[in-house]
């Protein structure tokens, strides 16, 4: 009789980071990055995970093998990417992490509101990126009827207990202090409670790209009210 197959076993994953404490708030994790992801944001330092097929293509069983020899050691994996949506693999691979015993986190965009609705059960931690007003996806992403997704998902989500951080990326003259007060609005009717903005690097340098908002004290006063946990993330 043929042994069954895997599903978790076609998973494209592109690299792998077998120790962080900064991927999985308040844990040690490993990081899965996902291969491929339908969006082109204009910070994106992850091109090489962008096509659906890598140059570099880590197995599946080597990941799980290094994951059930970490048992004890490690707390967490976190699914990142590229986006770990796009793949039908992604919830076996989850589940099998799971039932190592680790908490499963996310990094996701939200683009596909029914994969994620799949893998919520097996979810302890996301972090989500919103990345511009939803009416303004295209902007950053360049994908038209993203926002109408990402909205979805981000409704989706916060109807459950699954911790969230809400994340946006400030991309100076494509996201200016206009786009951050609607979006905060839209992601606090929404029933977000953590949020942070965080500083883009530039995509070839990894250097700093700063901006204007880092700067406004008011703009950031209001969010520090609108939000229980609002952070500033600044490039070290
Ligand atoms: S969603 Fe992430 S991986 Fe995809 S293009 Fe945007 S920054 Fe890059």
């Amino acid at each position: 009789m043929n042994k069954p197959v895997d599903p978790a076993k076609s998973l494209r994953i592109g690299g792998f980071l077998p120790f962080t404490s900064v991927d999985y708030p308040g844990a040690l994790a490993a990081v899965i990055f996902c291969q491929g992801c339908p969006l082109r944001c204009v910070y994106c330092h992850n091109r090489d995970l962008l096509p659906a097929r890598g140059a570099t293509q880590i197995e599946w069983r080597e990941v799980h093998a290094h994951l059930a020899r970490r048992k004890g050691l490690l707390d967490a994996v976190v699914f990142s990417g590229g986006e770990p949506l796009m793949q039908k693999a992604l919830l076996p691979a989850m589940t099998a992490a799971k039932s190592l015993g680790y908490r499963i986190g996310l990094h996701t965009s939200g683009i596909a509101p029914d994969r994620l609705r799949a893998v919520l059960p097996v979810l302890d931690w996301v972090g989500f990126d919103v990345k511009a007003p939803f009416e303004k996806y295209d902007r950053v992403t360049g994908a038209k009827h993203a926002g109408r997704k990402a909205r979805q998902s981000l409704t989706m989500l916060a109807e459950t207990e699954i911790i969230t951080e809400v994340r946006t990326t400030i991309w100076p003259g494509v996201i200016d202090a206009v786009d951050v007060r609607t979006l905060y609005r839209e992601i606090t009717e929404i029933g977000v409670q953590n949020f942070t903005l965080q500083e883009a690097r530039e995509p070839t340098t990894r250097g700093p790209v700063g901006g204007d908002i880092f700067t406004d004290l008011e703009l950031q006063s209001e969010m520090q009210n609108e939000f229980t946990n609002f952070t500033i993330r600044r490039v070290a």
